[in-house]
């Protein structure tokens, strides 16, 4: 350790001859100046630890001395001992008011000089590494906080602002008063696909490759932001009436014409946008954010490299979105939501197989409400694993109500992507299977492509582990997600349902027929049944048995109905006494045979329509 270094001050050279005999074999390193102009000029050279300073001085006299040195930020951490012949209450009030830290009165007594030398050195040396430490913790503290806005506010991939950047950025622009920029919200298109294909470290290159080339189209006082895997935004500015700014998205559209080249692989792409400008009811970041997303969601409708501008029309859209959104929420409290039932039909011998559950909004107003106008609200809010709850133990019920009844029935329920996703999923339905005591192998759940493309991985897994409940598993609406066909013999699952859009028109010859045709074929490979959806007519119905499809659903046979309506119709009807009529197990019998045997002119529908 260095020896702590003591500068003594006194106009008198024997004071100082003293001192430095009470003082000697103490390790300290002893500086002597005559006056205070010599002890303030020595201070950066000598960087004293400690200053023994005469108060009756010619010249600066002790007490201005004191309070120079205090003055200085440098030295103010300086311990200063007076020395003082003169103790009065006033001389010592003077020293402290300058700054002083102690006393020591002359003549010098050697143990009070050591002891107090020694302690006030202690109390610096203290004061200095408790200064010391709080100077590192406020570095460390800074840095972790310069780390933490780092992560916050920038997206460690591309190093471009991650959404809270954005939105700060957004913040600030708005703050000025600087109104005229707008919000170009990107999404690459069918990015899951690659991810798939290729794995997330090429997707990862890729994102980097994209982000790049994104930034070569950035004005001086623009930004780009990347606010999600696949998602970029742009803020523009200015926005003002000269920019063109369908140009500047067609500039942007053009950029992905161009392969993207990684070390692994060049990708051809197109992307989507959507567009809002800061205007109006939209001058908040988050607002404005959303409106972009909104266009986004317009343009993505409209298929693959499409834009769109947010426009007033869509603004009442979300307004009507917010005002829906809580209707739903409060729909959930007071239990408005009802299930209906559909027959799925063996076309072959025309027994109903079994029912799938459709949900159903009974509004105090607009009366009954169908799920496509709150179903996708409410997976976009989530109320949907709620509903998808009530509807699962409703449907579970109802099958317990037939079965008791004698019927040997199937219940297909309906499972959201959210739902799907959801990591209660599994232990909800074992307790809605327990409360009810429904046989799981009665069960099927249907989810879509989309669900499983989500996350393949976590879809296997999780269908596996229905499949290991006896519970079978159906592809719904199946031919409209083009992706997962690859993945199709890697779950376990049981039956695909063709969408009713290849149903529709699927006349002989036509290219709905050659779909549900290839359908067929791949569904025979996997040792997959088949449940084609919206059979509406008589020829449809045909068509679809000539192709060996194993069973249909549609308002041939029966619209969703409420269970009361279903059990009067389908379930009590008798056999008529010449046998022709519907009966209780084959009340579609009619439908089938006209359908396979005769060429009778269809008359009417026996339910529902
Ligand atoms: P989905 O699961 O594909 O259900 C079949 C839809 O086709 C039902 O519409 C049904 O009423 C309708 N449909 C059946 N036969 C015919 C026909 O011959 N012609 C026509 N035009 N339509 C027919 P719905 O009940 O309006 O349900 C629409 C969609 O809403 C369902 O499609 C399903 O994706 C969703 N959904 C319904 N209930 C639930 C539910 O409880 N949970 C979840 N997550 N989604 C549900
Ligand atoms: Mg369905
Ligand atoms: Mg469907």
């Amino acid at each position: 350790m260095t020896p702590a270094t003591i500068l003594v001050v006194d106009d008198e050279p024997n004071n100082f001859y003293v001192i430095e005999a009470f003082l000697a074999h103490q390790g300290y390193e002893l500086h002597y100046v005559e006056h205070g102009e010599a002890a303030i000029a020595a201070l950066p050279q000598i960087q004293p630890s400690l200053i023994l300073l005469d108060v009756m001085m010619p010249g600066l006299d002790g007490i201005e001395v004191c309070q120079r040195i205090k003055a200085e930020a440098q030295w103010q951490a300086v311990p200063i001992i007076m020395i003082t012949a003169l103790a009065s209450k006033q001389t010592l009030a003077q020293c402290l008011e300058a700054g002083a830290d102690d006393f020591i009165g002359k003549p010098f007594n050697r143990s009070e000089l050591t002891a107090r030398v020694r302690s006030m050195l202690r109390i610096s040396q203290q004061y200095q590494q408790l200064a010391d430490l709080n100077t590192h913790l406020e570095a460390t503290v800074n840095q972790r906080t310069a780390e933490l806005q780092t992560l916050l506010f920038q997206d460690p991939l591309t190093q471009l602002p991650s959404r809270a950047g954005l939105l700060k950025i957004i913040g600030q622009r708005l703050d000025q008063n600087q109104t005229n920029f707008a919000l170009a919200y990107l999404n690459c298109d069918q990015f899951k696909l690659i991810n798939g294909a290729f794995g997330y470290t090429v997707s990862d290159r890729l994102l980097q490759v994209i982000a790049h080339r994104l930034q070569s189209y950035l004005g001086p006082q623009d930004h780009l932001a990347r606010l999600g895997q696949d998602e970029f935004c742009f803020l523009l500015y200015p926005v003002d009436e000269g920019f063109d700014l369908d140009g500047w998205v067609r500039q942007i559209l053009d950029a992905f014409v161009a392969p993207f080249e990684t070390a692994e692989c060049n990708v051809f792409m197109t992307a989507c946008l959507g567009i809002a400008l800061a205007q109006g009811d939209y001058l908040q970041p988050q607002a404005l954010l959303q409106a972009a997303d909104i266009a986004l969601y317009q343009a993505k409708r409209q298929g693959k490299g499409k834009y769109h501008i947010f426009d007033q029309q869509m603004h009442r859209a979300v307004r009507h979105r917010l005002t829906l959104e809580n209707d739903l929420q409060r729909a959930l409290d007071q239990q408005e939501f009802v299930t209906y039932y559909q027959p799925i039909v063996n076309l072959e011998t025309s027994q109903i197989e079994g029912f799938e559950a459709l949900v159903r909004w009974q509004h105090p107003q607009r009366g009954m409400v169908s799920p496509g106008e709150f179903i996708p609200c409410m997976e976009e809010t989530g109320l949907v694993v709620r509903i998808g709850l009530v509807v699962l133990r409703q449907a579970c019920e109802q099958l317990c109500v037939w079965q008791r009844q004698g019927l040997n029935l199937t219940m297909s329920v309906n499972l959201s992507v959210r739902q799907f996703t959801s990591p209660t999923l599994l232990t909800d339905i074992d307790q809605v299977l327990a409360d009810t005591g429904v046989n799981p192998a009665n069960l099927k759940l249907e989810i879509t492509e989309s669900a499983i493309m989500q996350d393949a991985e976590a879809a296997i897994a999780l269908t596996q582990a229905l499949r290991s409940r006896h519970i079978q598993i159906s592809i719904d609406d199946f031919g409209t997600g083009y992706s997962s066909l690859g993945y199709l013999h890697r779950f376990p699952i049981d039956i695909l349902k063709i969408d009713r859009s290849f149903v529709h028109q699927i006349q002989s010859g036509s290219r709905n027929y050659q779909v549900v045709e290839t359908i067929m074929a791949l569904s025979k490979q996997l040792n997959l049944s088949v449940v084609a959806e919206g059979i509406e007519t008589q020829a449809q119905l045909q068509c679809l048995q000539r192709l060996g499809c194993g069973f249909g659903q549609g308002y041939l046979f029966s619209k969703p109905q409420p269970p009361a309506a279903i059990t009067a119709e389908l379930f009590t009807a008798q056999p008529d006494s010449d046998q022709s009529g519907p009966s209780a197990s084959h009340p579609f019998q009619d439908i089938i045979d006209l359908s396979s045997k005769t060429r009778k002119k269809y008359q009417s529908v026996a339910y529902g329509a």
